[in-house]
This record gives C-alpha cells, sequence and structure tokens, in this order.
C-alpha cells in the first residue's frame, strides 16, 4: 500500500512536464488522478493508460480549459463523481509569454493571468468544500522563482506568480483549522517543453543565439549552473501530502538551485 492509498488527486496542466511528474508520483504512491491539459489525444490516452498500468490506480483525463470558470469546477465535480472524492489538488497549468511591457500583447496578458493565477483560484473554490467535509486535503500551487524576483519581459508571468504566494497565503489561512494545507513549490528553470518554447522569443527579446540564452539568461541565474528536474518538484509535493508535512502550510518553498538566495 502506497502512503496516498485512498487518495484522489486533480493536477492541472499534466499532460507534460512537471504536471506530468507529480501525477507520476501521486499514481506511484497509490494515489488515483485525474490529468488535464492540451496535447495530441493519443498521446494524452498513451500517458494516461501508462500511469494506470505502472501504478495499478485509476488515471482518467479532463480536458478542462484553465481559462474558463465552469470546467474548472467541471474538473473537480468530475474527479469527485468519479473517485468519490478529491483530496489533493495541484493547479499546476501555466504558459509563459515574453516581451517589453509596451509591446506585450494584451490577450496575452489575459491568458497569463487566466491560466496561470485565476485558474487556481477557481480549482481552490471548487475543492475545499469537500476538503472541509472529510478534514482532509493538499492543495499545492506550483508558483516560480518569479514568484519572489522578476525578470525582464516577463510582466504577465511575474505578475500572476507573485499573485500565486499571495493567494496560497490567504488560502492557508482560511483552511487552517480543518486539515487542509495550501503550499506553493517554487522551482527554478526546469527543463520542460515551457522552457524550451521561450528561447526563441528570449533570443529576438535580448538579440542573443539559442547557447547565450541557455547559459547567459536560464543558467545564470542559478548558482548551481543545472537544471532542476521535474521528478525532483514532484517529490516535493509528494512530501507535501505527507503527515509529517502536515504543519507545513502557508509557505513557499524554493527548488531554484539557488537562484534566490542572491
Ligand atoms: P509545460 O508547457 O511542459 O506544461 C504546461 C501544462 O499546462 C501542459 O500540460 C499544458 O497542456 C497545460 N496547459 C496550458 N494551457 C492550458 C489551459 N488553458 N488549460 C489546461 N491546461 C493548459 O510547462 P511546465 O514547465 O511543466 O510548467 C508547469 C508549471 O510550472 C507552470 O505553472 C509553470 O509556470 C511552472 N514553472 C515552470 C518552470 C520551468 O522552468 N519549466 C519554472 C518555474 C515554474
Amino acid at each position: 500500500m502506497g502512503s496516498l492509498s485512498g487518495k484522489n488527486a486533480v493536477v492541472t496542466g499534466s499532460t507534460s512536464g512537471i504536471g506530468l511528474a507529480y501525477a507520476r508520483a501521486f499514481a506511484g504512491a497509490g494515489a488515483n488522478v485525474v490529468i488535464n491539459g492540451f496535447g495530441a489525444p493519443e498521446d494524452i490516452e498513451k500517458e494516461r493508460a501508462k500511469i494506470e498500468q505502472d501504478f495499478k490506480v485509476k488515471a482518467i483525463y479532463s480536458p478542462a480549459d484553465m481559462t474558463k470558470p465552469a470546467e474548472i469546477a467541471g474538473m473537480i465535480a468530475l474527479g469527485e463523481t468519479t473517485f468519490g472524492s478529491v483530496d489533493i489538488l495541484v493547479n499546476n497549468a501555466g504558459i509563459q509569454f515574453v516581451s517589453p511591457v509596451e509591446e506585450f500583447p494584451i490577450e496575452k496578458w489575459d491568458q497569463i493571468i487566466a491560466i496561470n493565477l485565476s485558474s487556481a483560484f477557481h480549482g481552490i473554490r471548487a475543492v475545499v468544500p469537500g476538503m472541509k467535509k472529510r478534514g482532509w486535503g493538499r492543495i499545492i500551487n506550483t508558483a516560480s522563482a518569479h514568484s519572489l524576483v522578476a525578470s525582464p519581459f516577463k510582466s504577465a508571468y511575474v505578475s500572476a506568480k507573485h499573485g500565486i504566494a499571495g493567494l496560497t497565503k490567504t488560502v492557508a489561512l482560511e483552511v487552517a483549522t480543518h486539515k487542509i494545507t495550501c503550499n506553493c513549490i517554487s522551482p527554478g528553470y526546469v527543463w520542460t517543453p515551457l522552457v524550451e518554447k521561450q528561447i526563441p522569443d528570449t533570443m529576438k527579446a535580448r538579440s542573443l543565439t539559442r547557447e547565450q540564452v541557455i547559459n547567459d539568461v536560464l543558467l545564470a541565474a542559478q548558482p548551481t549552473k543545472e537544471f532542476v528536474t521535474s521528478e525532483q518538484v514532484a517529490s516535493l509535493a509528494l512530501f507535501l501530502c505527507s503527515d509529517d508535512a502536515a504543519q507545513i502550510t502557508g509557505t513557499n518553498l524554493s527548488i531554484d538551485g539557488g537562484w534566490t538566495a542572491a
């Protein structure tokens, strides 16, 4: 029996990158999981089936779009009706866009605030009543080193991530007496499609080569000079779901190779 046997988790943005690592880590500990996110249907089905096969748990897919509040509530309801409860919610879906503030497309600002910040509010709003009723819950938000410090050309992302840190603290205080914890995890650069995709725009915005972006922009911030791995982030989330972490709430946990120590 895994440490999360009998528990059910929803992980937003888990068709890829860090989210997929969270889903696999929870499933590895015995939880059933709802995966969510975009991608080619056959790729998503492959990952879903692989979770069930590898870990002998149930995995279902919700196509909820994190810009749509009703679909987010529907995703939580799907988890509750299929599994009987949602005990763990990880708000992880996120996108990036890199541009000088005066040229930042208004629709990109709105989209980043919706996916990277407001979706967490909608998910938390939907999941808290059931967690309170059952007297147990874990809410984990993927923030970022950019919840603590800024980088130029990422106005929407940095604003959303600072917002997530504030939302985390507020919710932690509200649910503190219900054995529900709410924390955020703030990774530095993790090698995922999200990081890979922003390299061309950063090359353009800063007039740099690909190698210069990787070494002088991305890893320049990280004193260890190594990328964080998705699995390392997922291990921290797994710890936050344990009984040993019951008194850890309202925190912002950095996993950033020393970035925000500087
Ligand atoms: P990724 O691009 O690999 O994954 C993002 C996930 O979000 C995908 O599953 C994608 O389909 C999903 N998604 C995007 N828009 C969506 C929408 N409208 N509705 C539903 N799902 C949607 O990125 P990642 O690097 O794994 O990022 C995951 C989280 O980690 C994000 O919140 C990101 O800001 C954060 N983060 C990443 C890094 C990094 O270096 N990769 C660092 C710090 C924080």
